[in-house]
């Protein structure tokens, strides 16, 4: 439930109103919106308290969001919440595309000056891999952090990487990489959204390959719980029936999470499609249809790249997905960052 009270009520009055419901055994959190105090009552409050707080001139409206989620529901926000990666604003009408290798291999830096050239604004790069095949390239581990943050520091862009296991969350705060990406296999390991939502560092949250919007949601809500209020969602492919293309691109959620969170949301049509020719007119109707961004794979010479190499674009393949996404920006009122 979220309570959301009249604009310059003051913070007393908002302390009375929580320390109610706390009493009462219902934990609060209070929203970091500044335009009016919004508050979540964590647990569920009973009828009788509700309805006399619904009393109180200070409370404005009390909305139960369409799921149990709260800190991630639309209402604990006046404005959709804004990420900054680095200087890079995502959300809240501001458009970016983040690119880079699969995998951080030894044509990371090549790749880097592409995505800088390009007009790109945040570096990916995998440096801890979820294999499918215990036998496939598994990854440089933090040889590969440090390459990454290198080739970031090298063209001025901050850097965007997967981590598999809180083990090894001190390496990523170590090199300073600025977002944390949750890749779609452990969208549910919850021990690791929890220590991750305590590093309070941004988070790419990818949906799972079988998540639904609900499950998507919560796992969003374990990291807003945990203490970390930067989270971007990211649409990246479910798996359904078709066969033909790796995974389907839902842009129905597009929509569908705007009614139900503040979050921005980023669409990663590279992992959707798995195949490279595909990936511009995706960029393009996933912008189109109000995506805050887009991730993909870039590679100087894809025949090497050590995985994903059917889904990468080339250097020149970037750059005219990049204009792409500065038109389709434009068509919806928006901007590139
Ligand atoms: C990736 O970004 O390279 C990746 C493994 O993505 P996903 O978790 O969406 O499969
Ligand atoms: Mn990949």
């Amino acid at each position: 439930m979220i309570f959301r009270l009249q604009a310059g009520t003051p913070a007393d009055k908002v302390q009375e109103l929580r320390a109610r419901l706390e009493s009462e055994g219902v934990r609060t959190r209070l929203s970091p919106e500044s335009a009016r105090p919004i508050f979540a009552a964590v647990d569920k409050a009973s009828a009788t308290l509700v309805e006399e707080l619904q009393q109180d001139a200070a409370v404005e409206e009390v909305i139960t969001p369409k799921g149990a989620w709260r800190l991630a529901a639309r209402a604990f926000r006046e404005n959709p919440q804004v990420v900054q990666v680095g200087d890079v604003r995502i959300g809240g009408g501001s458009v970016c595309v983040m690119a880079g290798p699969c995998s951080v291999d030894e044509h990371l830096e090549e790749a880097a000056a592409g995505v800088k050239a390009a007009g790109a604004h945040i570096l990916r790069g995998g440096a801890y891999k979820p294999r499918t095949s215990p036998y496939a390239f598994q990854g440089f581990g933090v040889e590969g952090l440090r390459r990454l943050k290198d080739a970031g520091n090298a063209n001025g862009l901050p850097v965007v990487s997967e981590i598999m296991d809180a083990a090894q969350l001190p390496a990523f705060i170590d090199h300073d990489i600025e977002c944390l990406q949750i890749g779609a296999r452990n969208m549910q390991n919850f021990t690791l959204l929890k220590a991750i939502g305590e590093a309070g560092i941004p988070v790419l949250l990818k949906r799972a390959l079988s998540g639904t919007v609900d499950e998507w949601l919560y796992s969003a809500e374990y990291i807003l719980a945990y203490g970390c209020s930067q989270v971007i969602l990211c649409e990246r492919g479910i798996r359904t029936y078709e066969t033909a293309t790796r995974n389907t691109l839902d842009l129905t959620v597009l929509p569908l999470l705007r009614e139900l969170t503040h979050l921005p949301i980023v669409v990663d049509p590279a992992h959707a499609v798995g195949v490279a020719r595909f990936i511009a007119p995706l960029a393009r109707a996933s912008v189109a249809a109000g995506a805050d961004g887009l991730t993909v794979e870039m590679h100087p010479d894809p025949t090497v790249a050590r995985s994903d190499a059917d889904q990468a674009l080339l250097p020149n393949e970037l750059s005219s997905l990049v204009a792409d996404a500065r038109v389709m920006s434009a068509v919806t009122g928006r901007s590139l960052a």
